[in-house]
């Protein structure tokens, strides 16, 4: 075991250097060629597929498996953008196993789904290999549409609009465009810079044009886009994070998780990154998830998630959920923090308090257990800034914390839609997101092209 591994505090280079690549390679690594015909024969092609209905960008998948039987893979990638076109990183990232291959005919009677992700992950690299573009730009039709924020929801948005001939400008706050597929997705998830090569897959349409470093609320207003373009789209996502409502959670090292794992997402060398011996991860979701499995993949020697509920109520999935375990990460369940305990005002410990429902309602009992801890990460949900919308004519309205819209993705204000996780009534997944811009998308179409 290398010395590194067992050194106190907030460090790098707890592995050998040449563990770093491997420990963080491919997820589910590519099918071949010979692979993918073998998986799509399994397909039964079923008429009035459960699978399709469970895809929240409705994707022929019947259709797309058959054509990848066939050898017709550059008509199956159609076939996926045609719905979806970041199918390339919902194929990597999207949580299969609760969504189309929960219902697919065979998992239910064998146990063993036709692998949908992995085949869309092979059609759609198969086209985007050969940059294999399917819309050629029609007409411009004089129309210009804004949208902010350059993630799942604001590129799909913008590829559709540019698909009916309106020019796009996408306006993003941070440096590079992709949203959380750039920032927050882990990254044995999107090996290889993908979400860089998608977003240039999305561009090359053409009509769309991505300024970086151009933050709603900072450079311009809302009013501004308003005024000067025909339409506006907002996809934000969440900028916030929720606070644990402990004591002394000011400490150092009490990291948010989002933030650990974008710069994680950057980082040129791994081996340089900074990670606890003891790490303790408060949350329940995906992202408590893949920043427990990260630390443990840089080295943390005992990384242990804290969940305030029972396992049946994490929002993380049960194939996630075995994937910390897989990687040694201990789950505990009926545990809120109470208390941070800081050393010289650095985090040696969490104190928890056990839960239990009482009726419908989550009480702690008084009972308590400490946690030795050199790093403790806050992922208990993120949450909508709306401070960027102020300086606006009139204010959008918001419910419960997000934006309000209606089914056609319309905000309260007049030529201004929004999609995506910011909005009210989200799933916060990246195909929903695809989804929402791409559907809204439509809507700003009619609007722009009726009377
Ligand atoms: C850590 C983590 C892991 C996740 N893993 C998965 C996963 O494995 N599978 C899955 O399906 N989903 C996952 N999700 C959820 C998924 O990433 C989101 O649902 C999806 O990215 C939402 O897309 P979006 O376009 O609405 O928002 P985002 O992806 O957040 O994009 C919003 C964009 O808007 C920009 N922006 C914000 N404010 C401004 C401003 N004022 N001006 C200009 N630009 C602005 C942001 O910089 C960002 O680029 C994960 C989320 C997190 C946090
Ligand atoms: S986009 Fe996601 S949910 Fe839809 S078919 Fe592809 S992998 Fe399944």
């Amino acid at each position: 075991m290398p010395e590194g591994q067992f050194k106190e505090g907030i460090v790098g280079g707890r592995l050998p250097a040449e563990q770093y690549a491997d420990n963080f390679s491919d997820l589910h690594p590519p099918l071949d060629h010979h692979e993918a015909l073998v998986e799509s024969d399994r397909c039964y092609f079923c008429y009035d597929a459960p699978c399709m209905n469970a895809c929240p960008t409705s994707i022929d998948i019947p259709l797309f498996i058959r054509q990848i039987s066939t050898g017709n893979p550059i008509g199956s990638a159609k076939t996926i953008f045609d719905q979806n076109i970041l199918g390339g990183m919902c194929a990597r990232v999207c949580p299969t196993e609760t969504l189309c291959e929960e219902v697919c005919v065979r998992e239910v009677a064998e146990g063993k789904p036709v692998q949908i992700g992995r085949l869309q992950r092979y059609a759609t690299d198969v086209a985007m290999a050969e940059n294999k573009q399917f819309y050629p730009r029609p007409e411009p039709t004089g129309k210009t549409v804004a949208v902010v924020g350059a993630g799942p929801a604001g590129l799909a948005a913008a590829h559709r609009l540019a698909r009916h001939g309106h020019d796009v400008t996408i306006l993003e706050a941070r440096p590079k465009a992709g949203g959380l597929n750039e920032y927050g997705i882990a990254a044995y998830k999107s090996v290889d810079n993908f979400a860089q090569a998608e977003v240039d897959y999305v561009a090359a349409i053409g009509g769309i044009d991505i300024q970086n470093g151009k933050a709603l609320g900072r450079d311009y207003q809302l009013s501004d886009l308003i005024r000067n373009y025909d339409a506006v789209f907002l996809g934000m996502g969440l900028g916030g994070v929720n606070a644990l409502r402990a004591d002394g959670e000011d400490a150092a090292g009490v990291t948010n998780a989002v933030e650990f794992i974008a710069e994680l997402r950057q980082a040129g060398d791994l081996a340089s990154l900074p990670v606890g011996r003891r790490v303790v991860v408060i949350g329940g979701g995906m992202t408590a998830i893949d920043a427990a499995v990260q630390s443990k993949l840089l080295g943390a020697e005992e990384v242990t998630i804290c969940y305030r509920r029972g396992q049946e109520h994490m929002n993380a999935s049960g194939f996630e959920q075995d994937l910390a375990a897989a990687n040694g990460v201990t789950i505990r369940h009926w545990l809120q923090p109470k208390r941070v305990i800081a050393d010289a005002g650095q985090v040696s410990g969490i104190e928890l308090e056990y839960t239990a429902l009482k009726g419908d309602k989550l009480a702690g009992t008084g009972e308590t257990l400490t946690l030795v801890a050199d790093q403790v990460f806050k992922a208990i949900g993120q949450s909508f800034v709306p401070a960027a919308l102020n300086g606006s004519e009139a204010s959008i309205e918001l419910e419960a914390g997000r934006i309000k819209v209606d089914r056609e993705g319309r905000t309260s204000l007049a030529k201004v839609w929004a999609g995506g996780d910011c909005i009210f009534g989200g799933d916060d997944l990246t195909v929903s997101a695809v989804a929402q811009g791409r559907d809204t998308a439509e809507s700003i179409h009619r609007s722009l092209t009726q009377g």
